[in-house]
């Protein structure tokens, strides 16, 4: 039989792509949650939209790195320099971004933000139009069209205006916020009613679906039932499908031998301290100087554990370019050379901070070796490194200290010690009472989140989101 073809449309495709000559390229495929998402989804045939994250001003270069992407079963968006300033950087991460997860913008952007508003909102509508002609060049009779995240909340409107019988699914990676936050955007009625005209809209968690439904109640004066919103007799669903993550790829890691090489080294290097862990890209939403601030205030109420723990943080550059990332860079560093001024000795220090990422298979042995987890998200749509971590502790069973701002919190809140990351007290009580967790409290808590990571699983999620797209459309097709 022939598969269904699914189209996946995301700002970004999973590749890197690197130009080596005027018609050469080479191609990186990255391989992250949503790419091994959709590998697990065998019963359609996949297919990926989106923009290659480099500018390729000429139709040599173009037209080689197409042909060079077709391979992978990738289709190029090409995006000018000015779209992708006004539109990505732009509108997209100064304005949704932050706005998704509650941030205010700093002080002195705010009125510049204001003004330069209209102009970065045409250009994500001009760029959404874009991404869809590319679809609709693409586009077969029967395709399910899966959009993702934020940068796209245009999409669903410009396909079905070409053709209302498309089949468009629209998921959003990041929370959806109050209606109070969302109503302060000048452009918020024109985006929900873009976004509504997805047969099927998905989020992370029933609390960011339940914000969307209100929103599109309260600002728009639309009526939400438990299926989702309505709009004279035209229903677009609305549900929550929390991700997961490919269980397998984790623990199969553990077994290889060059990361089995990694954990001894690690396990040599921290022999004799308890090792705690904070894996997080330099954001603002991921609380990291509270992290550490709550880490020092564990130091100071605990002298006993001054030379027995170590805080490695792995802090991913992010969004280097920009000036508020900078600022948070230089804040960190300011605290983190504080408490190890403060706590460290001649031979050890409290905090292991690194501003890199990590090869897959180090992270993993890291994961590994931990005992305790710290993630203190202020918001985080889900938060996967809070699953990766379970799935690698197997045999530590370590602790998961969560925020209850995480999407995972929701998941994953049944065995990790839940805390409010703004409530430093809070958090450093945690640390305590996770470094002195019982061996059989610990082995139940961690049982309880590594049957739920292993069985939601990051294809699980996918197959139940396609599903219940074309069974959204089956039954609007019986309503008429
Ligand atoms: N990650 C990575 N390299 C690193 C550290 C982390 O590739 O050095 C990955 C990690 O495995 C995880 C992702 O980055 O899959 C972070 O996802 P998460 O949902 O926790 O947060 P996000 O960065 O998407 O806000």
């Amino acid at each position: 039989p022939i598969k269904q073809r699914l189209l996946v449309v995301a700002n970004r495709l999973p590749v890197s792509a690197v130009r080596k000559g005027e018609d050469s390229w080479s191609l990186d495929i990255s391989a992250g949650g949503l790419v091994s998402a959709l590998l697990g989804v065998t019963d359609f045939e996949a297919r990926w939209i989106g923009w290659a994250g480099v500018n390729v001003p000429d139709e040599i270069g173009q037209k080689a790195l197409t042909k060079a992407l077709a391979e992978k079963r990738c289709i190029p968006v090409f995006l000018d320099e000015e779209t992708v300033h006004l539109y990505y950087n732009g509108y997209c991460n100064n304005i949704l971004w932050p706005l998704f997860h509650y941030l205010g913008l700093p002080q002195e952007d705010r009125l510049a933000t204001t003004r330069s508003f209209q102009s970065q909102f045409a250009a994500y509508k001009k760029a959404n139009q874009m991404f869809a002609d590319v679809v609709i060049e693409h586009y077969e009779e029967g395709d399910i069209i899966w959009c993702h995240d934020y940068h796209l909340m245009f999409l669903p409107k410009c396909l079905k205006d070409y053709n209302s019988q498309m089949k468009v699914g629209w998921f959003l990676h990041t929370p959806f916020p109050s209606s109070e936050i969302h109503r302060t955007l000048p452009s918020r009625s024109e985006l929900l009613r873009a976004v509504l005209c997805a047969d099927l809209v998905g989020f992370h968690t029933y609390d960011y679906a339940r914000h969307f439904v209100s929103a599109c109640a309260r600002i728009l004066g639309l009526e939400g039932t438990p299926e989702g919103v309505e709009d004279q007799g035209r229903l677009t669903r609305v549900a929550a499908f929390p991700i997961g993550i490919d269980s397998e790829r984790f623990t199969r890691a553990l077994e290889v031998p060059k990361v089995q090489e990694y954990i001894r080294e690690l396990k040599e290097r921290f022999a004799g301290r308890v090792v705690m862990l904070g894996v997080d890209r330099l954001d603002m939403i991921k609380g990291i100087p509270q992290k550490i601030l709550a880490f020092e205030k564990f130091l100071e109420d605990s002298p006993e554990w001054r030379d027995k723990v170590v805080l490695l943080q792995i802090a991913v550059p992010t969004r280097t370019e920009v000036a508020e990332y900078q600022k948070l860079t230089s804040q960190v560093h300011e605290i983190v050379g504080r408490v190890n001024g403060r706590f460290g000795t001649l031979t050890a220090v409290p905090i292991h901070h690194l501003d890199r990422s990590l090869d897959f298979a180090a992270l993993c042995a890291i994961y590994a070796i931990t005992d305790v987890a710290l993630v203190t998200s202020l918001r985080d749509g889900m938060n996967l490194v809070s699953y990766e971590f379970v799935a690698c502790q197997n045999s530590k069973k370590g602790v998961l200290i969560l925020s209850e701002f995480a999407g995972a919190a929701q998941s994953l809140g049944a065995g990790a010690i839940l805390i409010n990351p703004w409530n430093i007290t809070e958090v450093a009580a945690a640390i305590g009472q996770a470094l002195n967790m019982p061996a059989e409290e610990r082995e139940k808590r961690h049982h309880h989140n590594f049957v739920h990571v292993t069985t939601h699983t990051a294809q699980k999620w996918a197959e139940v989101f396609v599903s219940e797209l074309n069974d959204t459309v089956i039954e609007a097709q019986q309503r008429i």
